[in-house]
């Protein structure tokens, strides 16, 4: 009745009052729509909005990339702001300008150099990751650690009580200059920093020589050394020496989050730490995991424009339409019953790419047909290019970075398949659980987290689970969870059916995962900030 609902309008009215609201500045090579070249983009365009929407103010510091391309036409609505700063590194005086946007409750700031202005992705082009990528974002890291004491946005500066986000290695120095730059002078005392590891792969290792580069005291150096181990030396007498930006931020932020639960265990193990799985066990204590949530504004099925009819839980019609569409459009003869199969995702080996490749043959003796959208190395794009004139009538691969594709795919396929050696969290199978599209995946990190395995016996025969996790990764095991899927498809409709309304009604809302983060925020203020 009318007075419960009141009384549960001021409780959650209180319940929001009482929330401490913080400033939040995001450090990213990477924010969709801006920039993108996998999920940190996702992650860093979705979650600072979903923070913003809880009260807090909150800044996102990535490059100004630009290079003429339609991208540059995203940043049309960045306005340049007075404030151009000096920044001292790599024995040199680097200026860099910023530009602002207000969008979607959030401060989107891009760093402005020449540096970031040429073709390519944010880390390379086609001859491979540019040699320069140490001053990149070194000079970023700098620039976003001056951004909250001197950027007036919105008329008022964020000032010194920051949370600080640092994604992956690209801002992995952020944690070192609070506290080895500012903090000393007694600038960002009440500041904490976290590092976000979207994936450990990646730890931005290079000479110890360019230590100096970095524009840190020498007695930092400490925090910056890698003694990398046996297997990473390019020769026996590799004394495996280096620095390593991702390192140092492991030792000196506040906090550490990862992507999932299970990555964040992972990268404690030997197989999973890529060497640093060591300093990780020893940082336990800080470290979490927070699965990444689904963008609904743009993975949404019934509002999604890039699909040709829309379809949500309650009316699935519309995927069938979706996948007639597709069939037509990549030129596969067009075949409701036909169980399709897709996979999107770099063409690399941890997305397992090679698996795939190697169980082709055998799949493509079943009544199935497969798309793949992906883009990487060079001989896995030669590869899949070269499959379709093999099996004219079964196999499409897309060869290319493409986003509208990518959701025609999610929504007109019935499988999606992803049999990544490892995953820190995927976005993909997030986003084919949201489309009722079914997720055939390797069991590892956060694949392991959110996809969970069919049981047609449980809850009394009406069945459990969104998908199939199989373990260890091999050929045999992918074809076997492939033809169960496969199975379940053509001879269990209503099992089917289930699987994907459990998905699409998983909650994977970026608000659940913003909330977890806010308890991070409530542990990092706990204690003090983190001082050598
Ligand atoms: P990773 O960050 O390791 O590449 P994720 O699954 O976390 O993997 O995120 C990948 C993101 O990039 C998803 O949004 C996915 O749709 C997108 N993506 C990957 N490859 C392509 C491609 N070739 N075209 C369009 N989008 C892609």
């Amino acid at each position: 009745n009318g007075e419960d609902e009141i009384s549960e309008d001021i409780e959650s009215r209180d319940k929001a009052s009482i929330r401490t609201t913080h400033n939040v500045v995001f450090v990213t090579a990477e924010a969709a729509p801006y920039s993108k070249t996998g999920g940190l983009g996702d992650v860093c365009g979705s979650l600072p909005i979903a923070l913003a929407a809880r009260g807090h103010r909150v800044m996102v510091v990535s490059p100004r990339y630009s290079d003429g391309s339609p991208l540059d036409k995203k940043l049309a609505n960045a306005v340049e702001i007075e404030n151009r700063i000096k920044i001292f590194c790599f024995g040199g005086v680097h200026e860099v300008g910023f530009f602002h946007e207000y969008r979607a409750g959030v401060d989107w700031v891009f760093v402005d150099h020449p540096s970031y202005h040429r073709p390519g992705t944010p880390y390379g082009d086609t001859f491979g990751a540019f040699g320069d990528n140490q001053f990149r974002f070194t000079l970023l890291c700098h620039a976003a650690c001056e951004a909250p004491l001197v950027l007036p946005l919105g008329g008022f500066t964020y000032g010194e009580k920051c949370l600080f986000l640092a994604n992956d290695w690209h801002a992995g120095l952020v944690p070192v200059l609070l506290a080895a730059k500012y903090r000393p002078h007694g600038v960002y005392k009440d500041a904490r920093s976290i590092i976000v590891i979207h994936n450990l792969a990646h730890q931005g290792v290079e000479s110890a020589a360019t230590y100096k580069n970095f524009g840190l005291p020498l007695e930092w150096y400490k925090a910056l050394e890698w003694v990398f181990p046996t297997w990473a030396r390019t020769h026996a007498l590799d004394p495996g020496e280096a620095v390593n930006i991702l390192k140092s931020a492991i030792v000196t932020a506040d906090r550490i989050v990862t992507v999932s639960q299970g990555y964040s265990w992972e990268i404690t193990t030997p197989e999973g730490g890529y060497g640093l799985h060591d300093l990780l066990s020893n940082r336990k204590a800080v470290l979490t995991g927070i699965t990444n949530g689904v963008d609904v504004d743009e993975w949404d099925p019934s509002s999604d424009e890039h699909i040709a009819s829309p379809y949500s839980v309650h009316d699935l019609s519309g995927k069938f339409q979706c996948k007639i569409a597709l069939q037509k459009e990549v030129g596969l003869p067009i075949r409701p019953d036909c169980p399709l199969i897709g996979f999107i995702g770099r063409l690399d080996f941890q997305k397992g790419v090679d698996i795939i490749l190697s169980s082709v043959p055998d799949l493509m003796q079943d009544d199935v047909q497969f798309v793949m959208l992906g883009s990487g190395e060079k001989q896995y794009e030669d590869w899949m290019r070269n499959l379709e004139s093999n099996y004219k009538d079964k196999f499409r691969g897309w060869v290319g970075f493409n986003v509208p594709v990518s959701h025609k795919i999610t929504a007109g396929c019935d499988i999606l398949l992803m049999p990544s050696r490892f995953e820190p969290c995927g976005l993909n199978q997030l986003y084919a659980m949201k489309y009722g599209t079914v997720p055939v995946v390797h069991n590892t990190g956060g694949l392991r987290d959110t996809v969970k395995n069919f049981n047609p016996y449980a809850n009394e025969g009406s069945g459990e689970g969104t998908g199939w996790a199989f373990s260890p990764l091999s050929n045999e095991n992918l074809l076997g969870a492939l033809r169960m899927a496969v199975g379940t498809y053509t001879e269990h409709k209503s099992s089917w059916e289930g699987l994907m309304k459990r998905g699409m009604e998983r909650d994977s809302s970026w608000d659940n995962a913003a909330t977890q983060y806010e308890q991070v925020f409530d542990w990092a203020l706990l204690d003090p900030p983190y001082a050598a």
